[in-house]
């Protein structure tokens, strides 16, 4: 197949001008080697990124991802597409600041326009003591080099007029901003990221389900598919919602439970949401595509499952935090609704780490936050696959951390999956 060219401005004139005739398909479709020196098992957001980081920063010419059905079936391209930085703890902060950072210089890297919009993320307060709450997690933030802004109440007006402000149970008192927060288009990440590892070699192959692990003295030789057996040097697992089950083909029990997450768009609206804004008195959280739909969401559905579809007291629940939040949503109508498996970990923080089998390595545990995670969990998976030494901003993402007592526990629920 005739290699791709590059995309740019100049290109879509000469293309305009000449027929489209020059376009080829952004990534190959190649038959799987016998053998690669790295497998990546999961062609998601973020095995995507490890497979282009690996290529692009580590120089690694073997590289292969293998994906059971078809590249952004996943929750990269379910999610509800926010990304931020606005953590709390020392063990977070560093690591989504610098997710942050790869997404502000995502698309001249990738050369793919993934509608990266800094649109600003607005977490509201309610209440004295969640200010307070709050104002500790924004200096946290900027100790961090992040950046983070307190409004009250009539500066939040100013800028997001409709809230319902007035309200008696829950009245809007002011926002945490990050305003280098927003949104992405979520399949595109996936394209962009496919595109760029492709055009580094990278083979991306799909509808190739890793179905077991070849495990000989305690080393992973390499992985069995749907289409056959594949060598490899060292394989890594970024399989999201299906972490539990893969990794059991190894061996292996994690502390992580499967749950169902939904999302929602109304129909086309004209502009009004301008960021993310999310309630402070319950979940829900919304922001406005470009094509004006509004996409929201909140609480996973509290049972275990690994179905890509929810059910409907979480839906009405959803609705029930909108209308308090903002009554006007009550006269938008809802188009579509489509579900995905979160990778619940016992704190409510990631895992990006060796396991006790060598050539073996784990990312996942994302909960519903994995998104904003992306680039910096390819980045920090790739540094680990290439280097077997964790990326200085991934250190305290540990799979043992559990047994050690060493939780991330950054809302303070305890070891409750369903509540982070
Ligand atoms: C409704 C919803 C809303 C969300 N909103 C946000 C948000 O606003 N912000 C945010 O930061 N995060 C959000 N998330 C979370 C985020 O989408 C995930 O944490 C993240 O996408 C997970 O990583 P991934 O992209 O690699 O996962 P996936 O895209 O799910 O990739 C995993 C891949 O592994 C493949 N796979 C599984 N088993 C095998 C196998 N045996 N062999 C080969 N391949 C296999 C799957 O087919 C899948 O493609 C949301 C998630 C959902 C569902």
């Amino acid at each position: 197949m005739k290699k791709q060219g590059g995309y740019s401005g100049f290109r879509i004139l000469r293309e305009g001008l000449t027929g489209n005739r020059g376009w080829r398909p952004a990534w190959r479709d190649p038959e799987p080697q016998p053998a690669y020196d790295f497998v990546i098992v999961g062609g998601g957001g973020h095995g995507l990124a490890t497979a282009y980081y690996l290529a692009s920063r580590y120089g690694e010419a073997s590289v292969a991802v293998l994906e059971k059905g078809w590249i952004g079936g996943g929750n990269v391209g379910r999610n509800t597409t926010i990304i931020r930085s606005n953590y709390l703890l020392p063990g977070n902060e560093p690591f989504y600041e610098f997710s942050l950072k790869l997404w502000e210089g995502l698309e001249q890297d990738v050369n793919y326009n993934a509608m990266v919009s800094q649109r600003g993320v607005y977490n509201l307060y309610h209440s004295d003591a969640q200010r307070d709450a709050y104002r500790r997690r924004g200096n946290s933030m900027i100790l961090h080099g992040a950046d983070a802004e307190l409004l009250d109440a009539a500066q939040l007006r100013a800028e997001i007029p409709f809230l319902s402000f007035d309200n008696a149970r829950f009245p809007v008192r002011g926002a945490l901003v990050q305003r280098r927060g927003g949104t992405v288009r979520h399949d595109a990440v996936a394209w962009g990221y496919a595109r760029g590892a492709d055009r580094r070699g990278v083979d991306i192959i799909q509808n190739c389900e890793v179905t077991g692990f070849r495990i000989q003295n305690g080393r992973c030789t390499g992985v069995e598919t749907n289409r056959g057996f594949i060598s490899a040097r060292k394989v890594g697992c970024a399989v999201a919602g299906s972490s539990s089950r893969v990794m059991q083909a190894a061996g292996m029990r994690l502390p992580i439970e499967s749950h169902v997450l939904q999302a929602f768009v109304s129909e086309g609206l004209k502009p009004v949401i301008p960021g993310v804004v999310t309630f402070g008195a319950g979940h829900f959280y919304i922001s406005q595509s470009d094509k004006g739909g509004l996409v929201f969401g909140g609480d996973i559905d509290m049972y275990n499952s690994y179905a890509q579809r929810g059910n409907l007291p979480v839906i009405e629940d959803v609705c029930e935090g909108g209308m308090t939040l903002m009554p006007m949503i009550g006269r938008a109508r809802m188009v579509r609704i489509w579900g995905g498996i979160m990778d619940m970990s016992m704190d409510g923080s990631p895992i990006i780490d060796r396991t006790p089998v060598d050539g073996l390595y784990f990312n996942g545990g994302w909960c519903y936050g994995g998104f904003k995670a992306t680039p910096a969990s390819g980045y920090c998976f790739a540094h680990l696959l290439a280097t077997d030494t964790p990326h200085e901003t991934a250190t305290a993402f540990r799979l043992d951390r559990f047994r050690r007592g060493m939780m991330i526990d950054e809302k303070g629920s305890g070891a409750q999956p369903n509540l982070h």
